[in-house]
């Protein structure tokens, strides 16, 4: 396998950290995912996995491989009155991909359009918006399983899939997603639970291409664009908090966005907690929280990893302070 030498990852991070590799590998077929452990197991070099970049705080040097997932191809593999189950290679772009089933009028992942990012990401961290997740229609992935030195099917009971969680974010760097199997159920139930789709609901002959669009729009008008603002989406999860540890909060401000979990458990807003802390627009050297939207950790130009780790903890350390709740971080610092 041909390996790219003092690869440059710039382009290939959502936040424009400037980043090099050592080396740099393009995944293009399921057979190169084997191949390039064996080779970098025998050159003694370490390997980490690289989508779009979307999700990740890129260190500015990396003594390893950096392999891009770039595997193409997706497929209608069996369709019936009651579904459709389709097949995406991990390097496909998710937004493409949903772009196509719904182009096609098949519904179930509209309500995840506009998401950056490839594929065979989406399981690692469960993406999710507007009330869907990617666990909902979840069949099975095919992934090469580094410690067996295997491909593995895991099925969705074994994806022990959480909020922004699954095996995958568990046992980082074990599994590379080869393929991704989705099942698209018949008759089209529309998800619009979420404010800002609920207005569709009883529109006459609504399609999944609308609901796709609305979606579309909405994050257009609320996340900054990565492309003009660098960022890497949510920067904090939504904390998931005993009801004991958001009674404060509910008693100082008892209209706070607040989400009954199961066990008695609440979930806040990280951002609604974020922009109560006065962070909204806050900067710290070159990044800082946007402006628009309070989750959103931005790079102005020219930071690195550990400005946006002084950052994460200065933002941390002032919403404990004001609210009590930990925050923690959803992109993973790689
Ligand atoms: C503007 C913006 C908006 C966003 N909005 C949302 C949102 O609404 N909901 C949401 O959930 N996320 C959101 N995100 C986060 C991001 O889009 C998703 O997490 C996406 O799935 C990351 O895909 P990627 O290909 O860029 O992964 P990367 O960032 O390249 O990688 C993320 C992690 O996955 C691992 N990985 C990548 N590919 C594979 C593979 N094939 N097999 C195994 N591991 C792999 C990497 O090693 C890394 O640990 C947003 C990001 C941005 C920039």
């Amino acid at each position: 396998m041909p390996l790219i030498s003092d690869f440059d990852l710039s382009a290939h991070n959502t936040l424009a950290l400037r980043a090099r590799s050592r080396f740099g590998a393009l995944l293009d077929t399921p057979e190169a995912v084997p191949a390039l452990f064996e080779e970098a197991e025998a050159k003694g070099l370490a390997v980490r996995l690289l989508g779009s970049g979307s999700n990740v705080v890129l260190s500015p040097e990396f003594d390893g491989v950096t392999a891009l997932m770039t595997i193409a191809g997706r497929a209608i593999l069996s369709e019936d009155e009651t579904g459709v189950l389709i097949e995406v290679a991990a390097g496909e772009i998710w937004h493409d991909l949903v772009a196509w089933t719904v182009g096609q009028g098949l519904g179930g992942l509209e309500n995840l359009a506009g998401i950056p990012g490839t594929a065979g990401a989406a399981p690692v961290q469960n993406i999710g918006a507007y009330g869907a997740e990617v666990a909902d229609g979840f069949e099975s992935l095919l992934a090469y399983d580094r410690v067996a030195g295997d491909m593995r099917r895991l099925t969705r009971p074994e994806m022990a899939f959480g909020y922004r969680d699954s095996l995958l974010k568990q046992q980082p760097g074990r599994f590379v997603v080869v393929s991704l199997r989705l099942r698209l159920s018949r008759p089209w139930q529309p998800n619009l639970r979420f404010a800002g789709l609920a207005e569709l609901a009883g529109s006459a002959g609504l399609t999944p291409l609308q609901v796709m669009d609305r979606v579309v729009g909405l994050r257009q008008s609320k996340l900054p664009d990565w492309r003009t603002h660098p960022n890497a989406g949510s920067f904090f999860k939504n904390p998931i908090v005993e009801e004991a540890e958001a009674a404060p909060v509910l008693a100082e401000f008892p209209g706070a966005p607040a989400f009954a979990q199961p066990g008695g458990l609440v979930k806040l807003s990280a951002g609604w907690l974020i922009e109560q802390s006065g962070l909204k627009g806050f900067t710290l050297g070159p990044v800082g929280i946007s402006a628009r939207h309070a989750l959103v950790v931005v790079n102005h130009g020219g930071g690195s990893a550990d400005d946006i780790r002084a950052l994460a903890a200065h933002v941390r350390a002032t919403v404990v302070a004001r609210f009590g709740v930990t925050l923690h971080e959803e992109p993973v610092f790689l």
